[in-house]
């Protein structure tokens, strides 16, 4: 691909210095909106993780001595720094990893505030153990303290969210960090860990970009770290497992998800219908979230309104409107990356294949899809897409697709639509709507999914855990997951 050579250039953060890759080696950002280069970020080495990894190890010991309330002062000091730079922030998240600017910067950007300031507000708690009277002679108490350096490898989709819940929970809690972002979408992130340069001691906050599959290895293993954080796939998760199996580390797998948005008969379904098309699984970056409810569960009483009424939302220009993804009119953006594109377009087809029947959508291409702006013509562009089938065995319904495309499927009973949500490998997110009390609560207990909304889809918050059971994986990125606990016990 030609280049032009007035790209900027970003840089890894290590041991308080921004530092190019060893040798110089850069990997080219492409904007998923154009196709086009946009930026460099360093392609780094196995040498520069340690680096990294030994920078953070250095720090450690004095990050740890600091009082909790130091250490929350620090955090604070993040979230006025993300706060006051939040447009640029916004801008090149939005740039890298096609999200569309009217959600980086008002959805994501306060988001990103809240969690480094409640981050700050449970530093004080984070390292607060209890004390167990054993006998008259006898105190036991615990201590919980911080791990030591943790890797955070953070994923495409989100990249400045994760970051933000993996570092600010375990820096809060006396542990070094070194985030890894995904060299697809890298920007935000390195230059997040240039404006938070001088906000942290050297060292304890260590940002650095390369190949997963060339260093990510050298990240998990080395003797120096002490827990891993994954936002990622089941095949990364994997990895990381096998990496680390002959010295077992305690792991964070934050995974995928084929979640089912399941509708009764008496739900609101209006309300069902406009979150169903907004920010469930045909949001503004285009259904690449975890929780996209990628599969909607109908009844089959009222599959037909739903589809109507999916289909008209979608259909509307005025709601759901594809362009340049910096105009905040824009409400749908291109797909991040090209690899994905291609797997979403290939998913589809397979669906038809499958003899899934296209409700809406289908079509895919900036040319096609905007053929009023010549310049997105060779954007990873993809139409919300709705299939429909009667069968949860389908490939479609199984695998995660992480894109704009759900498969409705009619169901007859609470028992079959039970049966059908917890039919697949994963356990994410589950959304229920319906206006019987009882029935929501009996859904609640009865689905495998370690987050279930009623009347509501994709509410998280700082004040509930986020975490996924069976194969969406295991741990959360929670303040209370970033220390452990020490037993103690002294004979009076
Ligand atoms: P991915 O391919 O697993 O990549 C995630 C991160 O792992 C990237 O930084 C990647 O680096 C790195 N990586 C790749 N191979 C590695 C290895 N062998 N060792 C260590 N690190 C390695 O996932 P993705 O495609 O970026 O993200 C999409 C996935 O994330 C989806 O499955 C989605 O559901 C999941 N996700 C889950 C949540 C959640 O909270 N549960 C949230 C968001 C996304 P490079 O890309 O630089 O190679």
């Amino acid at each position: 691909m030609a280049v032009s050579t007035d790209l900027k250039e970003y840089h890894n953060l290590v041991g308080g210095e921004l530092r190019g890759a060893t040798g110089g080696a850069l990997t080219d950002s492409i904007d998923p909106s154009t196709g086009k280069v946009w930026a460099r970020v360093p392609k780094s080495s196995k040498e520069d993780a340690v680096a990294a990894i030994e920078a953070a190890q250095h720090a450690f010991p004095a990050w740890k001595a600091l009082s909790a309330g130091e250490r929350a002062a620090c955090l604070r000091d993040a979230a006025e720094v993300i706060a006051s730079n939040g447009g640029e922030l916004a801008a090149l998240e939005t740039q890298d990893n096609g999200w569309v600017i009217r959600e980086t910067t008002y959805g994501l950007i306060p988001v990103l505030q809240q969690v480094w300031l409640d981050a700050a507000a449970k530093a004080t708690e984070a390292n607060r153990g209890q004390t167990v009277p054993m006998s008259p002679t006898t105190l036991g108490y615990t201590l919980r303290e911080p791990y030591g350096v943790v890797v955070g490898i953070t994923p495409w989709n989100a990249p400045l969210f994760t970051f933000a819940i993996k570092a600010a929970y375990a820096l809060a809690a006396g542990n070094t960090v070194v985030i890894k972002p995904s060299e697809q979408a890298a920007v935000s992130s390195l230059h997040l860990g240039k404006l938070l340069k001088d906000v942290f001691p050297e060292g304890v906050l260590n940002v650095i970009c390369g190949p997963g599959s060339q260093i990510g290895d050298t990240l998990v293993e080395h003797p120096a770290v002490s827990k891993v954080s994954l936002t990622g796939s089941g095949g990364t998760a994997s990895s990381i497992a096998k990496a680390t199996a002959g010295k077992p580390k305690p792991l964070i797998l934050e995974l995928g998800g084929k979640s089912a948005n399941i509708l009764f008969e008496d739900a609101n379904i209006e309300k069902a219908v406009e979150a169903i098309s907004t920010h469930s699984i045909f949001t503004g970056n285009s259904g690449q979230l975890c929780v996209g409810s990628s599969r909607l569960l109908v009844h089959r009483s009222i599959i037909d309104q739903v589809a109507d009424g999916v289909k008209n939302y979608l259909a509307n220009p005025d709601l759901k409107k594809f362009g340049p993804t910096m105009d905040p009119s824009t409400t749908t953006g291109p797909i991040a990356n090209k690899s994905q594109f291609e797997t979403i377009k290939s998913y589809i087809q397979l669906g038809l294949d499958e003899g899934a029947e296209l409700v809406y959508g289908g079509r895919s291409g900036g040319a096609e899809l905007i053929s009023d702006r010549s310049d997105l013509a060779d954007g990873y562009w993809i139409e919300p897409t709705l299939l429909k089938t009667e069968s949860n065995e389908l490939r479609v319904c199984q695998e995660e697709i992480f894109g704009p495309v759900a498969v409705m499927i009619p169901f007859d009973t609470e028992e079959e639509a039970i049966a059908l949500a917890n039919g697949t490998e994963f356990g994410l997110a589950a959304g229920v709507w319906t206006t019987d009390l009882s029935r929501a609560h009996r859904m609640i207990s009865a689905l495998d999914s370690g987050n279930v909304w009623v009347n509501t889809y994709a509410r998280v918050g700082t004040d509930l855990p986020f975490g996924g059971v069976k194969s969406s994986g295991f741990g959360t990125d929670s303040i209370e997951d970033y220390s452990r606990e020490k037993a103690c016990v002294i004979e009076l």
